[in-house]
Parts: structure tokens; sequence; C-alpha cells
């Protein structure tokens, strides 16, 4: 994927101007801001931290923007590294939501604020603000999505489908909020027994997937196709990420899924990578929920300029976070369903990707 990743740097939300126009409105230019982000391997995280540089650039800070490889301690080193290197400010996207309370002890006794980046850390006093999407919603979008795929939420069909489970990384906060959002809608069809699950694997500590790797999901999948589906097909699976989609979709094929008599069942993603939405355009994947990492950067950057001028920042929920030591205050962004229907207008109109970028 490397080469992959390395040509679409242009894609996943790079194509605007980022925050161009916002100017530093305080003092505080010239400052430096250490960014941190989790890892390469999905092209969100790149464009993450591409857009959060351009956001900081245009206000006049200058950055250091590292990439951990989805290892804990790697990163706990690198903001080590950047903590004495004196940068002024913080923003982090978390590999593991509580490894990090050791060195962001350290960042507050040097005074430095931190912003947590999409994903929530845990644990800990020293995170100053929150900037992400309403990550429950993200849940809910793909659980509604495949309710009314199978014809359950308008009561045109009855059932019972079956349906199978795949939730993010335990060590990611979002995940549960991700799998709370699914389960939502569709726990009350499994109530009803209108969705199956066969592989009985319906609790969130049996169907995370370590790291969100595409390849774990993929071995859960087969497996689970042989265990439980010899006699049965599979009509939907619940998936929080299109890197996990793209593993159970491999999977599903090599079972024979994805012809006129066997057709693939539903599949839900998020992120809307370039590999997904081309698999959606092409009927495979069914669905992603694409979030504007362009506009979560420009909250991110906006935090920061906040902090550094002692003015408070912009936030819209004082109430949903709570990381276990204090209920972070956050600004949470809109996350959009994306279908073969309205990805043009959701990924292209809106200059997230061109359209060459999805051929
Ligand atoms: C992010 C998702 C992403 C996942 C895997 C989550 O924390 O919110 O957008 O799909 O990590 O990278």
């Amino acid at each position: 994927t490397a080469v992959t990743l390395a040509l679409s740097l242009t894609a996943c939300g790079q194509n605007s101007e980022g925050g161009s126009e916002e100017k530093n409105n305080g003092g505080s230019e010239g400052a430096t801001i250490g960014i941190a982000m989790p890892t390469k391997s999905s092209e969100r995280w790149i464009a993450d931290g591409n857009n959060v540089v351009k956001n900081l650039e245009a206000k006049g800070y200058k950055t250091k923007l590292v990439f951990g490889e989805d290892e804990p301690d790697q990163q706990v080193s690198q903001i080590e590294n950047m903590i004495t290197q004196g940068v002024d400010a913080l923003i982090v996207a978390a590999i593991d939501n509580k490894s990090l309370n050791n060195v962001l002890q350290q960042a507050a006794d040097a005074d430095i604020p931190v912003i947590s980046y999409d994903r929530l850390i845990l644990g800990t006093e020293n995170v100053d603000y929150y900037a992400s999407f309403d990550n429950e919603k993200v849940g809910e979008l793909q659980g509604t999505y495949i309710a009314e795929q199978l014809g359950l939420a308008d009561g045109s069909k009855k059932g019972p489908f079956n349906i199978e489970l795949f939730a993010g990384s335990n060590d990611d906060n979002n995940t549960r909020y991700f799998f709370q959002g699914a389960m939502n809608v569709l726990q009350p069809y499994i109530d009803k027994k209108q969705l199956v699950v066969r592989s009985g694997q319906t609790e969130l500590t049996q169907v995370t997937t370590l790291r969100w790797d595409g390849a774990t999901a993929q071995r859960r999948m087969d497996d689970i196709l042989t265990k439980s589906y010899k006699s049965a097909r599979v009509d939907a699976v619940l998936s929080p990420y299109d890197g996990i989609s793209i593993g159970i979709i491999s999977a599903l094929k090599s079972d024979g899924y994805g012809t006129a008599s066997k057709p693939l069942p539903v599949v839900t993603g998020q992120d809307a990578e370039v590999a997904s939405v081309k698999s959606i355009i092409a009927g495979d994947q069914s669905m992603t929920v694409y979030k504007d990492l362009r506009e979560l950067a420009k909250v991110s950057a906006n935090m920061v300029e906040a902090l550094l001028n002692d003015k408070k920042p912009e936030v819209n929920d004082t109430k949903t976070y709570d990381n276990g030591s204090k209920v972070v205050p956050a600004y949470l962004l809109e996350p959009v369903a994306v279908t073969k229907d309205n990805y043009k207008e959701a990924l292209v109109d809106s200059g997230f990707y061109k359209e060459s970028d999805l051929k």
C-alpha cells in the first residue's frame, strides 16, 4: 500500500486551499506546534497531517509533524521528543488512548496545551480540548443504512436476515462510540430476531479489530464464513472502517460472493478512502461515512490559536466526552453517509476529491 498511498497524496481532501485566508488573530505567531498522527497506513491520517500543517502555517505557526507506525511506544517517544524540542502546543491523534498519561504529564509540566485530535485520550487531566466528529452518529449512519437496505426500516421486509458485526481497535476510544451508534439501530432488530448473528459474536469485546487492520478482519470473516455459513448466506456486514471493509469483501469474494446468484451482502464503511469509493462505484462496498477532514484540521488549528492567545476555543459539546478524569470540551463535526447515489455531490462537488482521483 505504500505506493498507492504515495500516489494518492493529492487525494483525500487535500485538493483545497486549506485555511489560507485564516489569519492569526493574536500575538502567538511564530510558535511551533507539534502534531502526532497515528499511522501512514491509512490515507486519512496522511491527509489529516497535511491539512493541519496547512492550517497552522496559514496562521503563521511553525509545525513538526510526526507519524507513529501504529506502535504506542513509538508515539510516546515521538511526543517526548517534541516536548524536549520545546513545542508550544500539541495536537495528538492517539494510537492507544491509555498509553499517553506519563508523556502528557510532561507536557503539562512544561505548560504545553494538548488537543486530542479525532480520538479522545483517556485517563488524564492533561488534555485540554477535543476536536472530532459526532462518533456515535457515524455508527448510527452505518446501522441505519443496513436497516434501510434490507427493507427492515420501513417494514417492507421482515427477515430474518443474517448479519455479522465488526468493530474497530479496542484501544481507540472511538470504537465503542461507533459500535454503540450502530447497535442503537440494529439491536432492536436482533432482539426481534429479524437480524440474526449466526457466529454468535455480538459483544464488542468479541468483534474488535486490533489497530483497525484489514487483514485481521479478513481472517475473521474467513473464519466466520467457514464455521457459520456452510448452509446460509450473509446479508449484511457492519464494518466500521473502509480498510476493514476491503478485507471483509475479499473474504466474501474468496467464498464465492459477488455473482448474480450469490450477491455480496450490504457492507458499510467509514472515511471515504479512495479504494472504498471506487469499490462503491463498482457496486461492491455499499456505503461509507465521509468525514470532512479539512474541517477537522481547521477546528483543531483554531483551538490551538485560541489557547496560545489566552482565548477560549469554540466548542459545541461539553458533556459527551468524559475521559475518565474529566469531561473534555469538544467541537464535533457532522459525518455524512455516502453511497453510489451521492458520492459525486458529497466528495467531488465539495472538492474533497477530484473526479480523476476516483477513476
Ligand atoms: C477514526 C476513523 C478511522 C479509524 C481507523 C478512528 O479513530 O475516527 O475515521 O477510520 O480510526 O483509522
